[in-house]
């Protein structure tokens, strides 16, 4: 036999029945994203290395240690896979001139690579939701930006999810810190880990930014920034946070708060857990208002967010708990190929009408038994087993036979009518549907819990 082939270290498959609970996830962002007037962009995997290196900076870890860059093999261009897709998405507004005629507001999934040491919630493939509202300078979108974040959180029944945010100001007042900053780190130069010493030199408000306990009382002890903000500043904060509170929405200040990122100005927040260990940011973003100019465009005032969703997933499972995997709404029992020829075409009439139908499919030296094929329909799940016999057929009917309530109850229906009746049926399945309703968005309902003893899908 050939060797095996496995993934590569850190990228995940997602595997059914776990795949339905990344549907129903995505789904919920999509209903959610469409009330909030934010529309979709999709931006290549694929992007110049030069984007990442001006567009998320130079010294922060994702350019020093964590992309996957390589070179064209045709052209010699300088290529990476996107680690993030702020970047991405403000170079496709640059380049197709997006925000001409006013303000934007985008969102994205998909996957993101990041060379990083793979443990639970951090991953070398992993997906990120991201929303981006380009164009727009005042504070109440920061904080509809967060809102959004806040509202998807809540209507996945997500609790113990806490906001906290800070400023950044605008450039001249971060070097003004940036002075103040270095001073005391200078002071205490003999506290100082070998990755602060280094951004000392490189990009000293990163430091804020240790994962070090051993650096906690000297960050702690460090200026801050908020104290150097004017009165401008000031303001879109207070705002962002008034606005915050009007809604509902609890928040902390955080000083030490600065993201990995060179281009933030003003606002900056997470959204975090403390029920996921070291990787409890499930969501973080802020204003970056000179990206756009850095990455040769018109200045353009933007913030954003972006939210890892396996993290999220991971959190649902702790809180939510089991809930339904999707199943069909009938299973269809067909004992020969003479039956297959008659079945095929009802079977696609019904899943036309809207029917889940999962088809026996049998291996090359038949069907199997009518035994083992009600054994798969019950493993399915399916409320109803259609039944394709011969005897039935030969009279233009199938029989239905309930699979769940009904215990077991069987009437036969004619061929062509079985649409009519399809339709009458009440689906016990939980159901996404574009534009679902809100019962179907509750935590007890989404779909997104899981299952405690999946039932086998296979046939
Ligand atoms: P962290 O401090 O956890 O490394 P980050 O500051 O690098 O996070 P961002 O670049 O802001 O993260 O990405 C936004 C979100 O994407 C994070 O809050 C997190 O939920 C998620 N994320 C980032 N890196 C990973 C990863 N390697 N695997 C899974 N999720 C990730
Ligand atoms: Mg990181």
């Amino acid at each position: 036999m050939a060797d095996k082939l496995n993934a590569v270290k850190g990228m995940n498959d997602i595997l059914p029945p776990e795949s339905a609970r990344w549907e129903a996830l995505e789904q919920t962002v999509r209903d959610l994203m469409g009330r909030y007037a934010y529309r979709n962009i999709r931006t290549p995997i694929v992007e110049p290395t030069a984007l990442f290196v001006r567009g998320t900076g130079q010294t922060t870890d994702i350019v020093e240690k964590e992309m996957y860059s390589f070179e064209d093999r045709l052209n010699g261009e300088q290529l990476t896979l996107r680690p993030e897709n702020t970047p991405g998405v403000a170079r496709a507004a640059i380049e197709h001139n997006l925000t001409y005629d006013g303000g934007k507001r985008l969102w994205y999934t998909g996957p993101m690579f990041r060379h990083e040491r793979p443990q639970r919630g951090r991953y070398r493939q992993f997906y990120q939701l991201g929303a981006e509202a380009l164009g727009f300078s005042g504070p109440e979108v920061d904080a509809e930006l967060m809102l959004l974040a806040h509202q998807l959180f809540q209507t996945l029944g997500l609790r113990n999810i806490r906001v906290e945010l800070n400023s950044l100001g605008v450039p001249s007042e971060r070097q003004a810190h940036r002075a103040a900053l270095i001073a005391h780190f200078q002071q205490n130069a003999d506290q100082l880990d070998a990755d602060a010493q280094r951004r000392l030199e490189t990009n000293p408000l990163r430091i804020l930014d240790t994962k070090n306990p051993a650096m906690q009382p000297l960050v702690e002890a460090a200026p801050r920034l908020l104290d150097y903000l004017g009165d401008a500043s000031r303001r879109h904060l207070e705002t962002v946070q008034s606005l915050l509170t009007a809604c509902g929405v609890t928040w902390t200040v955080n000083p030490r708060l600065v993201r990995g990122l060179d281009y933030y100005s003003h606002t900056v927040f997470e959204f975090i857990t403390s029920e996921l260990g070291a990787q409890g940011t499930l969501c973080g973003g802020g204003r970056y208002d000179g990206l756009f100019e850095v990455l040769g465009g018109k200045p353009t005032p933007a913030v954003g967010w972006g939210m890892g969703l396996e993290r999220v997933l991971e959190l649902l499972k702790e809180q939510a708990g089991a809930s339904a995997v999707p199943v069909p709404d009938a299973y269809a029992v067909i004992p020969d190929a003479a039956a297959l020829a008659r079945a095929m075409p009802v079977l696609q009439q019904l899943r036309a009408a809207g029917v889940g139908v999962q088809m026996h499919a049998g291996a090359a030296d038949g069907f199997g038994s009518f035994k083992s094929q009600f054994k798969k329909a019950d493993a399915s799940g399916a409320a109803y087993a259609l039944v394709f016999g011969g005897d039935e057929l030969a009279r233009g009917e199938l029989t239905v036979k309930a699979l769940r309530d009904g215990g077991g109850a069987q009437t036969t229906r004619p061929l062509d009518a079985v649409t009519a009746w399809a339709a009458t049926l009440q689906s016990s399945a939980p159901k996404e549907t574009p534009g679902s309703s809100r019962a179907s968005l509750l935590p007890s309902d989404h779909g997104l819990g899981v299952p405690s003893s999946a039932p086998d899908q296979s046939n």
